[in-house]
């Protein structure tokens, strides 16, 4: 989209709100610098000092964006510039502006308080609580979480369900009631392909797990994720322990991985998975840079383009058939007599397994609406945290025909419920797929070259066409809009479905 005039030459009420909202975006920056510090360089005797700063700046933050001014400016603006307005950017930036003051605002800030300090206490003791397998201990805590939770969502009154405010925060336009009948679709259809698959005969994935120096496995990951379209002169890729992707301002927008020597899948994927994050980042209409429009629309999206970069493209045969000879170069004695097919089975093994963050693309789906299914039990007061880890066990018997053994692989494997609110957590990572294979089959009819081109080892045509259709506009649709505009079609459940049975049901024969 191009520079329109209203949004170009803002005077008035408008240029004082966007200075208002980039004053707000700074201060959000300057913390989310100190973060990626906190994450990768600075060192443990830093970590007190570090939570008092970034304290401070969420503090700053949040009065900036909660200011009466600004919701003042609003009213103003939304009875002016909204009605005589034709420029769709303009429309979308009060609304999201809107938004972002309405959250801010609508929360006391002794709740805000009140929170903060919860939250810190329920995640120092579930740092302890999960390797000891000791969920009585942080079962009052996970208690008060909920109702917590509750109130929060309180404050956004009326809502169809308790969980929606919750879910809206990180899926802007999303309910519960979408969300479960999406879910419940999925699962039908998921839980008979996994038990088709694993009772074919397992993939041998042993290649994986050699000896892999880290300077080749960096080396060879910061290559593709370069030749993915990742800019490294407005990025850069560092260590941490649980890799994520961070933006600054559109000139600088990082990614960072964990490297595994005994496990090559580590390092490689989760870079092709935050360069997919990154590249969505980077390719945000500059016009938007130092305004709420400027990131990406949700957590959904933004999962759909890691997912679509790491799975869809990264474990395919196209992408394999075009890289694995230069991987192969790099772990001669490791991969040298290794087959391309045998390496293709062994990075799309399907396996049931307990742990959410390693599952495979088959059975992730259903470890995300295992869990998003117990938010809105325990929400609407149907599941008692007591009987938690109980329900947990009987789910997991029947979606995926094992049981784990302690709390410490089942409920207590998450951070999430015990860093933040229960309510809204997951249902980002399983939107995220069915909407990256959405777009993939939108890109694929518009432009059926991608195959051919990501053969050959070049994705410029797929890359600009997420570009154009979903990267550009940042948060100026609502994701369920962006999704429509985009593919012709309401997000469903279908494109993702033909993706897997089509994938799976040739890589097991079924
Ligand atoms: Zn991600």
């Amino acid at each position: 989209m191009g520079q329109s005039e209203a949004w170009g030459a803002a005077d008035g009420d408008l240029a004082i709100l966007r200075a208002r909202l980039t004053e707000h975006g700074d201060l959000e920056s300057a913390a989310s610098l100190l973060r990626w510090d906190q994450a990768t360089y600075m060192p443990q005797g830093g970590a007190a000092a570090r939570g008092r700063q970034l304290a401070t700046l969420d503090r700053l933050a949040h009065g900036c964006i909660a200011h009466p001014e600004i919701g003042r400016l609003l009213d103003r603006l939304e009875k002016t510039v909204a009605s005589s307005s034709n420029d769709p950017a303009v429309v979308a930036l009060l609304r999201v502006a809107r938004r972002d003051h309405e959250r801010a605002a609508k929360v006391p800030s002794d709740f805000v308080g009140e929170f903060a300090n919860h939250r810190a206490a329920s995640y120092e003791l579930w740092t302890t609580a999960r390797p000891s397998n000791d969920f009585a201990s942080i079962r009052p805590l996970l208690e008060k979480t909920i109702d917590l939770s509750r109130r929060y969502a309180s404050f956004f009154a009326p809502f169809e369900h308790v969980a929606d405010p919750l879910i809206d925060d990180a899926d802007p336009g999303m309910k519960a009631s979408t969300v479960r009948a999406l879910f419940a679709e999925l699962r039908q259809k998921l839980v008979p392909l996994v038990r088709a698959i694993t009772s074919a005969a397992p993939a041998d994935d042993r290649c994986l797990f050699q000896s892999f120096p880290e300077d080749d496995q960096l080396a060879f990951g910061k290559m593709l994720a370069g030749r993915f379209g990742y800019d490294f002169a407005r990025g850069r890729q560092d260590k941490t322990h649980h890799p994520f992707m961070t933006k600054f301002s559109l000139g600088d927008v990082r990614i960072t991985t964990r490297v595994r020597e005994d496990d090559l899948s580590e390092a490689l994927f989760s870079t092709l998975h935050e360069a997919g994050h990154a590249i969505y980042e980077q390719n945000i209409d500059a016009a938007f840079e130092a305004s709420p429009l400027g990131h990406g629309a949700s957590a959904g999206v933004h999962e759909s383009q890691s997912r679509l970069w790491e799975n869809i493209v990264g474990r395919s045969r196209p992408f394999w058939r075009a890289f694995y000879p230069s991987l192969q170069k790099v772990f001669p004695s490791q991969l040298g007599a290794v087959s391309q097919d045998a390496f293709y089975r062994a990075i799309n093994k399907v396996e049931r397994s307990l742990i959410r963050t390693n599952a495979d693309e088959v059975t992730y789906g259903l470890h995300v609406i295992l869990r998003f299914d117990f938010e809105l039990d325990l929400l609407e007061g149907r599941l008692a945290v007591k009987d938690l880890p109980e329900a947990w066990r009987e789910r997991f018997r029947e979606d995926f025909g094992i049981v784990p053994e302690t709390d410490t692989d089942g409920v207590l494997q998450d951070v999430h419920w015990y860093d933040g609110f229960v309510g809204g957590a997951f249902q980002g990572y399983a939107l995220g797929n069915l909407m990256s294979a959405q777009f993939l089959e939108a890109a694929l009819a518009d432009r059926p070259e991608v195959t051919q081109e990501i053969e050959n080892g070049t994705f410029d045509t797929l890359r600009s066409w997420l570009g154009q259709n979903v990267h550009r506009f940042g948060r100026m649709y609502l994701p369920a809009q962006l999704v429509e505009r985009a593919t012709g079609k309401p997000l469903g459940i279908e494109p993702y479905f033909r993706y897997l049975r089509s994938k799976y049901g040739e890589l097991y024969d079924i």
